[in-house]
C-alpha cells in the first residue's frame, strides 16, 4: 500500500522520525535528489490523521522537485512535517531530536521555515545539523525571502503580461490580489510603485487597511475578489482557490501569484486553458524564496540573489512557449520543463568523479 503510493509519486525515501521523549512525530519526504540535495520547508500541523500528514509530506516534496528543476537550481525536492500543534507542542528537545535526524540523512535532505515554524525553532534545528537554510542573517543566512519571492512573482507576472498583451509596463494593467501577508503585501507595493491599479483582499483587516491607507490600494471584500474587474488574479494567500465553483466567475485574463498550489486540481488548469485564461504556474513564479535560499551555500549575496529572481521571467516565458508549440495547457507545460531538466542532467551524472571530501567547507559547496 505505501510503496504502491511511493510508486505513483516518485518518491526516493520517507523517512519517519520518532522520539517519544521529545515528543517528536516527523516525516521527511525526499522526492528525488538527481539534481541535488533535496531541499524543502518544516512544517508544523496538527493534522487530524496521520495519513494526512503523510499525504501532505508527499504532495509538497514533489512540488519543490518541480520548483528547483524549473528555476534551473542544482537541487532536489523534499519536505519536512511535524505531527503537532505549534501552538501548544513545541520545545527545546523536539527541535533538537528532529535536527539530529536530519544530520542522520548527511546532506540528503536540507530543510528551511515553513508554517507553524519562526526562526527561534530553526535556531534549535541548526544546534544539530549544518543541513538548514533560510537561518538568521547573524548566522550568515538569507533572513526573511518574502520580498524576494514578491520581486520573483513581479518578473512572472511581467511575462505573462508580454506573452498575453504584447505590453508588460504594469501601470496599463489592473491586478486583484488575494492576501497580504509578507509576500502579499510586498506585491502590493512593488506594483503600486509602478503605479498598477491594485485591489487587495485579506482576512485580516489591519493587513487591508495598510495596503490602502500607505499604498493607496483599493480594498474588496474576501468573496468579491474572484468577480473583480481586474487583468490579473494575483493568489498570493491559501492554495486550491482555483477551483470548479471560482472559475466561472472570472474575468481575469491572467491567474499568477505566490501562493502555493492555487489549482485545486489538474482539471482546473484545463479549464482554464479552455477558457482562453493564462495560468502562470505557481512554482514557477514563486520560486524567488527557494533561490534566496539557495545562495546561502555560497555566502548569502543580495544582489546575486536579484538577479537570479530576474530568470523566473524567462523560465515563465519557456513555459508558455512550450504550451503553445505542443498545444497543452501551462501547467502541463511547466511539469514537462521540469521532468525534462531532471532527465537530462541525470543522464551525465557519469564518469564518476572520485572521492568528493568537503561537504559543507564554510558552506560552499553543498551542490
Ligand atoms: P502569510 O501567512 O504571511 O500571508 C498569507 C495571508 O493570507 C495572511 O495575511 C492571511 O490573513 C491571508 N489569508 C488567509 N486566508 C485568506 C483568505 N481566504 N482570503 C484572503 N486572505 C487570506 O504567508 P506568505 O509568506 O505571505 O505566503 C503567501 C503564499 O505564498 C502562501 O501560499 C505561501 O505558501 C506562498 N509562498 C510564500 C513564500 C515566501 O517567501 N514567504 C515563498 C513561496 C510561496
Amino acid at each position: 500500500m505505501l510503496f504502491e503510493k511511493l510508486a505513483h509519486s516518485g518518491h526516493e525515501e520517507v523517512v519517519f522520525c520518532h522520539n517519544p521523549d521529545a515528543g517528536l512525530r516527523a516525516i521527511i519526504a525526499i522526492h528525488n535528489t538527481i539534481l541535488g540535495p533535496a531541499l524543502g520547508g518544516l512544517r508544523m500541523w496538527p493534522y487530524p490523521t496521520e495519513e494526512e500528514a503523510l499525504e501532505d509530506v508527499l504532495r509538497l516534496s514533489r512540488t519543490m522537485t518541480l520548483k528547483a528543476a524549473v528555476a534551473g537550481l542544482n537541487l532536489g525536492g523534499g519536505k519536512c512535517v511535524i505531527l503537532g500543534d505549534p501552538a501548544t507542542d513545541k520545545s527545546e528537545a523536539l527541535f533538537r531530536s528532529l535536527g539530529r535526524f536530519i544530520e542522520s540523512l548527511n546532506g540528503r535532505y536540507i530543510t528551511a521555515e515553513d508554517v507553524g515554524i519562526d526562526v527561534s525553532d530553526m535556531e534549535y534545528v541548526f544546534q544539530e545539523t549544518d543541513n538548514v537554510v533560510g537561518v538568521h542573517q547573524v548566522h550568515g543566512g538569507s533572513g526573511d525571502p518574502a520580498p524576494f519571492t514578491a520581486y520573483g512573482t513581479i518578473q512572472g507576472i511581467r511575462a505573462s503580461l508580454h506573452h498575453r498583451f504584447g505590453n508588460e509596463n504594469l501601470a496599463d494593467y489592473s491586478f486583484a490580489v488575494q492576501g497580504a501577508g509578507h509576500v502579499g503585501f510586498e506585491l502590493v507595493r512593488q506594483l503600486r510603485a509602478q503605479e498598477a491599479k491594485v485591489f487587495v483582499t485579506d482576512i485580516q483587516e489591519s493587513s487591508v487597511d495598510r495596503c490602502v491607507e500607505e499604498l493607496g490600494a483599493e480594498a474588496v471584500s474576501l468573496d468579491d475578489i474572484y468577480d473583480v474587474e481586474a487583468d490579473v488574479f494575483c493568489p498570493s494567500a491559501l492554495g486550491g482557490v482555483v477551483n470548479a465553483d471560482t472559475i466561472p466567475r472570472f474575468r481575469f485574463k491572467i491567474i499568477c501569484g505566490s501562493a502555493n498550489n492555487q489549482l485545486a486540481d489538474d482539471e482546473s488548469g484545463d479549464e482554464l486553458n479552455r477558457r482562453g485564461i493564462l495560468y502562470a504556474p505557481d512554482y514557477a513564479v514563486n520560486a524567488g524564496g527557494l533561490m534566496n535560499v539557495s545562495i546561502e551555500f555560497e555566502g548569502y549575496n543580495r544582489e546575486r540573489a536579484k538577479r537570479m529572481m530576474r530568470t523566473i521571467y524567462d523560465n515563465v516565458g519557456t513555459i508558455f512557449e512550450i504550451a503553445r508549440r505542443d498545444s497543452i495547457p501551462t501547467w502541463l507545460a511547466a511539469n514537462r520543463l521540469a521532468e525534462q531538466r531532471i532527465d537530462a542532467i541525470g543522464k551525465i551524472k557519469m564518469p564518476y568523479l572520485g572521492h568528493q571530501p568537503h561537504r559543507f567547507p564554510g558552506r560552499k559547496r553543498a551542490y
